[in-house]
């Protein structure tokens, strides 16, 4: 057990890692001269050194074509979103049909809500976690204002069921039980920010649907993350972002899944030309014909130069494949895990979800002297070069990506905790 904390013994698992070659294909920031040691793609993934020659391409095609290169440019602008089509229903599971990418996330939820959260005089709740990221929290409490409802009576939040955070699926049947006659939507995270637990979106989509309600998923920490399966899911919904695991750059263009079975439904929709049916849009009639699937809550034409670094990062994805680099992610954050436990057991406590099923690249640590000694920490890694980042109230978050992290960088971030904490 005590091999594992050395550095011969991380560099042997660098070695034997198929997936190493991966890293060289990322621009790594520098500390002092050297790469840093960079455990935050959950919040911006870093660049793949194949988005300069992307955008690059779209710059040059812009430049000789004009606006002939919606037909003319080495991908053509105009089916331009459809490249990207087949690549995200991989990632995330999903059939092609299913998935386009567009807008921001924050932007997409709303969309969907539109049509997926209809409230009757009855029905007329969402259901979220307590501890909700604030954005789709100020989403979820606006739409239930827009439809003329009280948040205080509509916003039902299933609370934590310890000190750690954790929510048990177990939790949210019993709100369900209790309160899910009255539910319309219940929109919940494929894997929580702040804990990096993960959860069972199947289990959570058949609990909603038996009790009536419309479930939708934030992806935002679960997507390039975990090996999804969106469509088996049977969820109505979801939308992620693609700046943190996907790695296509800060804002990027963000993705939406809806369901095959409302590929054709008359759904209530904010309607844009770019929804409308492909074959017909140009012939700009007065009358919305919408484009079967995803594509139909499409509003404007797409932006190309954000489409550009997304398609760059996909691809790469596709070629390392989403179950090998999971093999390597629960490798990785698990031996991160086990020095932790190992050699922090008096310091920190680790609280996402110690089964890897549960969790996926992200660890949360708080530091058991409180959240002062945690912000002093914070500071220290950071100062280090060894990069995470901090969430209210105490929580450092540090995640190793198994396409630029190296078990190296993990043995590396202990040695620099057990440094601050020896002398403390
Ligand atoms: C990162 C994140 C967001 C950010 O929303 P944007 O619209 O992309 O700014 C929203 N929700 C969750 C759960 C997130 O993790």
């Amino acid at each position: 057990m005590s091999g594992l904390f050395t550095e011969a013994h991380a560099l042997a698992q660098d070695l034997a890692d198929p997936l190493a070659h991966f890293r060289a294909l990322f621009h790594i920031p520098q500390h002092q001269g050297r790469d840093q040691w960079y455990f935050c793609g959950n919040s911006l993934g870093l660049q793949p050194k194949s988005v300069r020659a992307a955008l690059q391409q779209e710059l040059d095609d812009w430049a000789a074509f004009g606006v002939e290169g919606h037909f003319h440019a080495k991908h053509p602008w105009m089916p331009y979103h459809t490249e990207l089509r087949d690549l995200l229903a991989e990632c995330v599971g999903a059939k092609p049909l299913e998935v386009v990418a567009m807008n921001s996330l924050t932007v997409n939820l709303h969309l969907l809500m539109v049509s997926f959260y209809r409230p009757t005089p009855t029905r007329p709740a969402i259901v979220i976690e307590q501890g909700a990221f604030p954005s789709d929290r100020y989403a979820v409490e606006s739409q239930i204002r827009f439809h003329g409802h009280d948040p205080a009576e509509c916003l039902i939040e299933v609370g934590a069921d310890s000190d750690s955070g954790l929510v048990t699926e177990d939790a949210l049947a019993q709100v369900m039980a209790e309160h899910g006659h009255r539910v319309a939507l219940v929109l919940w995270p494929g894997v929580q920010y702040r804990t990096g637990q993960a959860f069972d979106l199947r289990a959570i989509s058949v609990l909603g649907h038996t009790h009536g309600s419309k479930v939708g998923f934030d992806l935002a920490h679960a997507v390039g993350n975990l090996p999804l399966q969106l469509h088996a899911s049977g969820a109505d919904f979801a939308a992620w972002c693609s700046y943190k695991y996907l790695n296509a750059g800060p804002g990027a263009i963000a993705g939406a899944f809806v369901h095959e079975r409302h590929a054709t439904a008359a759904l209530p929709r904010f309607n844009g030309w770019w929804g409308h049916r492909q074959d017909t849009r140009f012939k700009m009639g007065a009358e919305f014909q919408g484009s079967p699937g995803a594509d139909g809550w499409q509003l404007s034409n797409p932006p190309i130069l954000a489409m550009a670094p997304l398609r760059a990062s996909l691809e790469i994805f596709q070629q390392a494949g989403i179950d090998a680099l999971r093999r390597k992610s629960k490798a990785l954050t698990g031996y991160l895990a086990a020095l932790i436990a190992q050699e922090l057991a008096g310091v920190i406590r680790n609280v996402t979800p110690a089964d890897p099923e549960r969790r996926g690249c992200q660890l949360s640590l708080q530091v058991l002297a409180g959240r002062e000694a945690g912000r002093a920490l914070f500071e220290h890694l950071m100062a280090e070069g060894v990069i995470g980042d901090w969430r209210e109230p105490d929580v450092i978050r540090l995640s190793p990506t198994p396409l630029y992290n190296r078990f190296g960088d993990c043995y590396h971030a202990v040695r620099v905790i057990k440094q601050w904490a020896d002398a403390r």
